[in-house]
């Protein structure tokens, strides 16, 4: 950990654009790969009798990682620049991108958005931009990647630029919010040393370009919410949940409250990093013990809060989605499994109250019959088990949510209001 304040990276972009490369080629040049890690792929390759291409070790590292990281949520990469520390929130190249991006761990503050030039504006990278838009990412830094593959051509690059402008103007992403870098992550063009190869760009390299990024929002001064990711029984303790707090603290002795199982009780112990502590503050990772509470009375998916302002259950609530892929209509009455936090519930989509225009964010049409790919829209959602979700603009940390149906994301949006 360190003292610098904290940045959490989205690197997202079309499949096979580079974003895993990019990642390598960042931790690798900022020394982020541990040195063990690198000595033994050196050796390896060294009885292998191959030469000391370092960069791809890291890859490879990476890649198991990858694999590793389809049974936790989200695998965390860290690296540093001079004034920030960035966590990469989730391992690009994920299936679960975009449900990590909504339900994970941490959710991003800015995004590199990788485009390759020789492919340019492709369908995931509309559907990325328009989700960064959708779930508040402040800048976006678009890397022009792959530069090597189109000889280094200043006009290919030009008009990549132009495309993504175009596009961000559709969506309503402020361009001046915006940088673009000319990249090669596989060559390491502008990643961390200005390229003779782009003897036409004089802007920032990727990694100036990162580093004078705003400094994030602090967090919220929204009371304690801590979703349960997992219920444990220690012996010598009793019962442990664990998971990371979004917003506020937690104080030994603090009264608390677990919503939507409805249980409470006093704050005995916590725990992070296997050491006792007297409180916790929001990112941290707790387990923690509460006088009176069995593992039966509580549940992955249950939010802890403070018992005088406990976590909101929802009857139903209005949300702002974005249909990103279904194969066919979305009507009033469809029942898909929605992602918060870490709660998966069921929930019908009671119904469908205005379609928006994307490229102006006027409403299109009030009451439409349905909404398909592409659409944005304002829904009334009624889950069908106890939900604890918040308003996106009174805790945004617990207001958003991704709709999975088909083992596919199809669509994601945040909370506007809840009716308890
Ligand atoms: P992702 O799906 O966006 O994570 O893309 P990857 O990082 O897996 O890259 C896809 C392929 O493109 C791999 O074979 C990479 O080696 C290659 N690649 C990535 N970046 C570059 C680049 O800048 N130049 C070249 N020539 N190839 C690249």
């Amino acid at each position: 950990m360190s003292d610098k304040p904290h940045q959490n990276l989205a690197v997202i972009g079309h499949v096979d654009h580079g974003k895993s490369t990019m990642v390598g080629r960042l931790l690798y040049e900022t020394g982020s790969v541990p040195e063990h890690v690198i000595e033994q792929h050196k050796e390896e390759a060294e009885e292998k009798g191959k030469g000391g291409f370092e960069f791809a070790y890291v890859m490879d590292n990476l890649a198991e990682e990858r694999e590793r990281g389809v049974t936790i949520d989200i695998a965390h990469q860290e690296f540093d620049t001079d004034d920030y520390y960035f966590t990469i929130v989730d391992c690009p190249g994920h299936r679960d991108f975009v449900k990590n991006m909504i339900t994970g761990a941490s959710q991003a503050d800015n995004a590199v958005l990788v485009v390759a030039a020789d492919d340019g504006v492709a369908p995931q990278t509309r559907e990325h931009v328009f989700l960064a838009r959708t779930l508040g990412i402040d800048e976006l830094i678009v890397a022009v990647n792959k530069m090597d593959v189109v000889d280094y051509k200043e006009d290919t690059y030009k008009q990549v630029v132009s495309d993504v402008q175009d596009l961000l103007k559709q969506v309503q992403f402020n361009t001046e919010d915006a940088s673009f870098i000319p990249t090669s992550a596989f060559e390491g063009d502008n990643v961390s040393e200005a390229s003779e190869n782009t003897p036409w760009y004089d802007g920032e390299t990727l990694l100036e370009a990162l580093n004078s990024l705003p400094e994030p929002q602090p967090p919220t001064d929204a009371p304690l919410r801590l979703p349960i990711q997992d219920v444990y029984t220690i012996s010598g303790i009793g019962t442990v949940p664990v998971g990371r707090i979004e917003t506020g603290t937690m104080n030994t002795g603090d009264n608390v409250s677990f919503q939507p199982s409805d249980v409470g009780g006093e704050v005995k112990t916590i725990e992070m990093h296997h050491e006792e502590v007297p409180s916790a503050e929001p990112g941290d990772n707790v387990g923690f013990n509460v006088r009176g509470i069995g593992k039966d009375d509580i549940r992955r998916g249950d939010v802890c809060g403070p018992a005088d302002e406990p976590p909101t259950v929802a009857e139903t609530f209005t949300a702002q989605v974005v249909v990103m892929q279904h194969p066919s209509v979305i009507t009033a009455g469809y029942t898909p499994v929605f992602h918060a936090h870490t709660a998966q519930v069921a929930c019908t989509i009671e119904s469908i109250d205005k379609k928006m225009d994307p490229a102006s964010g006027e409403v299109a049409e009030e009451n439409p019959d349905f909404i398909q790919s592409g659409d944005a829209a304002v829904v009334t959602v009624r889950p069908q088990k106890p939900l604890s979700i918040e308003p996106s603009s009174e805790i945004p940390e617990l207001g958003s949510f991704a709709v999975r149906d088909m083992g596919q994301t199809i669509a994601a949006g945040k909370v506007l209001d809840v009716n308890e």
